[in-house]
Order: C-alpha cells, then sequence, then structure tokens
C-alpha cells in the first residue's frame, strides 16, 4: 500500500519520545489559520517557491509502506538509545488509516516505537484499525467551544468522543494544546478544557506556545499567513497557563 506525504523529517523532537523520525502525511480535514504545516492541507503534490533563497521545493510523494519503513529503519539505533521511535503526523494522519495501520504494524514487527500525531476530527473506526498497533497518540485539543471548531471545520463532540473511546480502550494518550492568542488562550476558556479534559479521564497535557515558524511556507505557497503579525506569548503568559492546567494534569511545555 501506499502513502501521500510530504516529508520525512530524520531526528524530530517534540513529536513523542525520545528521537524521533517523523512522517508527515498529505491531506487536513481542518483549517486552523495558525497552521504551521500548510503544504500537508492538500493531497494534491504543490511547489514551495522560496524566492529569497532562489530554491523550488516539490511538497507531495507517494510512497508504499515498505519504502518508508527501510527509511525509517535506518536510524533505529537512535530509538533504541533514546526510547524514541516513529511518529506519523500531518496534516491529519489518520484520513490515510487504512495505510498508517499497515506501516504502523511493519514498525511493530520491526520493534519500532509509532506514536500518531492527530486532531482526532473523523470517526472512531480509523482509530480502532490502528490501536493495536501503536504506543499512543498525540491528540489535539484545540478549543472548548462548539462553534470555534466549527469554525476550523471540526466537530467537538466527536472529537471528545473519541478521547472518552481511545482512554476507555486503555490507549495511551498525550492531549496537545496548542496556545492560540484571541483564540483559546482566555483564561475562562483555559479552565473549561481543563475541566472538560478532566471529566473524560485525560491526565497529561502538553501545552504548544505559539510561533511563527511556518510563516515562510505561507509565502513560498503564494498564500496569506493570518498571523504573520501576532506575537507569540511571553515566558511569563506561558509559566500563568501552566499553572493552569498543573492543577489538573501533569502539564509539559513544548
Ligand atoms: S489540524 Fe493540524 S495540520 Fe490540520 S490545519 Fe490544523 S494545525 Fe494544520
Amino acid at each position: 500500500m501506499e502513502l501521500n506525504l510530504s516529508n520525512i523529517q530524520h531526528f524530530s523532537v517534540g513529536d513523542g519520545p525520545g528521537i524521533r523520525t517523523t512522517v508527515f502525511l498529505k491531506g487536513c480535514n481542518l483549517r486552523c489559520p495558525w497552521c504551521h504545516n500548510p503544504e500537508t492541507l492538500s493531497t494534491q503534490p504543490q511547489i514551495l517557491r522560496y524566492e529569497n533563497l532562489n530554491k523550488e521545493e516539490i511538497c507531495g510523494k507517494r510512497l508504499t509502506v515498505e519504502e518508508i519503513v527501510e527509511n525509517l529503519l535506518a536510524d533505529k539505533c537512535f530509538y533504541d538509545e533514546s526510547g524514541g521511535g516513529a511518529t506519523i503526523s500531518g496534516g491529519e494522519a489518520m484520513l490515510q488509516a487504512d495505510g498508517v495501520k499497515e506501516l504502523a504494524e511493519k514498525l511493530q514487527q520491526n520493534g519500532v516505537s509509532v506514536f500518531i500525531d492527530t486532531a482526532g476530527n473523523l470517526p472512531y473506526d480509523a482509530f480502532k484499525k490502528v490501536n493495536p498497533y501503536v504506543d499512543g497518540y498525540l491528540f489535539d485539543y484545540k478549543t472548548d467551544e462548539s462553534e470555534k471548531y466549527a469554525r476550523i471545520g471540526g466537530d467537538l463532540s466527536l472529537i471528545r468522543n473519541n478521547i472518552k473511546k481511545l482512554i476507555g480502550d486503555g490507549m495511551y494518550l498525550r492531549i496537545r494544546i496548542p496556545l492560540i492568542p484571541d483564540f483559546n488562550t482566555h483564561k475562562s476558556e483555559l479552565r473549561n478544557i481543563c475541566r472538560t479534559l478532566e471529566a473524560l479521564g485525560v491526565n497529561t497535557v502538553d501545552l504548544i506556545p505559539f510561533h511563527r515558524m511556518g510563516s515562510g511556507k505561507y509565502k513560498a505557497l503564494g498564500l496569506t499567513y493570518e498571523y504573520e503579525n501576532v506575537t507569540p506569548q511571553t515566558a511569563e503568559e506561558i509559566e500563568e497557563i501552566k499553572r493552569i492546567f498543573s492543577k489538573y494534569f501533569n502539564t509539559t511545555v513544548e
């Protein structure tokens, strides 16, 4: 089977424990305006033109599961030494659940730990296929308000149900919360997020402070980045948010 991907990034940090290789799959069913991987949203190949570097890159290729496994196994000694492995991300990795299942199964057979990075906005059937072959999920939770999820194309009740079902099925879950200025960082919403996640049985949360590292890719794709002039949180603001979450969860800041 083939997977549609944008990139394979070796020596990733922040995509799960230890040294990892992250496979970025193409295609996403959400449209978060702060997204820092805009090249992964479309399923179609795209050209990124970096005019300042006089460089062009084609983003989007289909590789077989065997080709991806061979690529990932090249770093097996680093995974073993660091407690790392592979992370399948995107875009929305779970939109290619059949291929992801096959990839995760083959990696598992080769003794490689697999995490999936997902926004969880799709029916649970996809997770059921993949669960037996993965060590856990890095699961985004972006807002506690249905209307705001709808604005980016998501269904909050579906996402909450998936969290509940994954925990009920004994899956390891790290909830990741992107801290997006003027979207989800008002204290009242942060407290609501904490209460909802606690009620769903979550115990580990990773906070992802806002950054603009994807900005150059928007330019290279000829797109406008709505968050171009938005200021990242200060260290003090992040500490304050962490204090709120730490009352409920084992909390880390990525
Ligand atoms: S879910 Fe992730 S990849 Fe998809 S648009 Fe949002 S931030 Fe980007």
